[in-house]
């Protein structure tokens, strides 16, 4: 059930709004998650960590940034770029986070993101009810498991961090449209055991790729993808998961062909230059996800393909 969002083929190809739409909008503010669903994205894909308190919140970084968070007063924040699990959910919430600084590394990639006043970051509670609505009812979640780095091989956290986030779903009644997704293939074991109705979704980036300026690196938390000894959707197959979702530039043909045949659907990240969308839609992939959901569209159009409807 779940799954249908993301399944391609019969001239579909899924469109999954990346933190939205960051490339027009704030990432993971509801004013984002409003746009992407408004223009009729399947899916959204976004991150969630947790509070000092324990609240499950969206948002990227286990640190806020300094090219992304001002003050009560409108002025970037300065110093350490605080921990949101050292703060509460009130803390969190008393900072902006609509806009970037344009000065900063992270800031000079998305020109152009929308400049907002009076955006917080939201609870995950906060997306899942903007889910339940019912002009949401198709809407997909592809909800990222944070791995903070310094708790990594902290079996009884890791649980604790699943718990919470799966506790909030099932209050929902949103596990037949809630995917699990993580770069930390440990936390999706966990998710498998505890929330078996829920499949997983694999993250990987290969090594040779660098990582993104101003984000944190998914390296630190993954597996140690130069000493697999089986392809990667072999590894995903293995572990146990549905989805294959690989870094745009790590995506052939043959490995989506062959993700196919192992019965794995694949969800490519984060696929922005046209010509990266072309490859993709021409490697065979089921879903794109994407900062600019319109250029996917714009693609999908010219070639007579669409992202909405029933893949067979
Ligand atoms: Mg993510």
């Amino acid at each position: 059930m779940q799954l249908s969002g993301f399944r391609g083929g019969n001239g579909i190809v899924r469109l999954i709004g990346h933190r939205g739409a960051r490339g027009v909008m704030p990432e993971n503010a509801m004013e984002g998650f409003r746009f992407a669903t408004g223009i009729g994205v399947v899916a959204l894909e976004f991150d969630v960590v947790l509070t000092r308190d324990r609240i499950p919140v969206i948002t990227h970084n286990h640190h806020l940034s300094r090219a992304a968070t001002r003050t009560a007063d409108g002025n970037w924040i300065k110093g350490e770029e605080p921990k949101v699990a050292d703060l509460t959910l009130a803390q969190v919430q008393e900072l902006e986070v609509g806009g970037l600084d344009g000065g900063s590394v992270y800031g000079k990639r998305f020109v152009d993101q929308a400049f907002m006043n009076k955006v917080r970051v939201p609870r995950l509670a906060d997306l899942l009810d903007l889910a339940r609505r019912p002009e949401n009812s198709g809407l997909h979640l592809l909800l990222e498991l944070k791995s903070d780095p310094e708790m990594k091989d902290d079996a009884s956290e890791r649980s604790d961090v699943v718990a919470i986030v799966v506790a909030e779903i099932r209050a929902r009644g949103l596990e037949p449209r809630t995917v699990l997704h993580s770069f930390d293939w440990d936390m999706l074991d966990e998710c498998r055991a505890q929330a078996p109705e829920m499949p997983t979704s694999y993250l990987s980036k290969l090594p040779e790729n660098t990582d993104d300026p101003g984000e944190d690196s998914s390296k630190s938390v993954g597996p140690d993808f130069a000493a697999m000894t089986v392809s990667l959707p072999r590894a995903v197959r293995d572990a146990g998961g549905q989805i294959w979702c690989p870094h745009v530039h790590d995506v052939t043909s043959a490995l989506v062909a062959e993700a196919h045949s192992l019965g794995l659907l694949v969800c490519s990240w984060t696929v922005n230059e046209a010509a990266d969308i072309e490859a993709m839609i021409d490697a065979g992939v089921d879903g794109i996800v994407s900062d600019y959901p319109g250029r996917v569209q714009r693609c999908l159009l010219n070639r007579g393909l669409n992202w909405i409807g029933s893949a067979g």
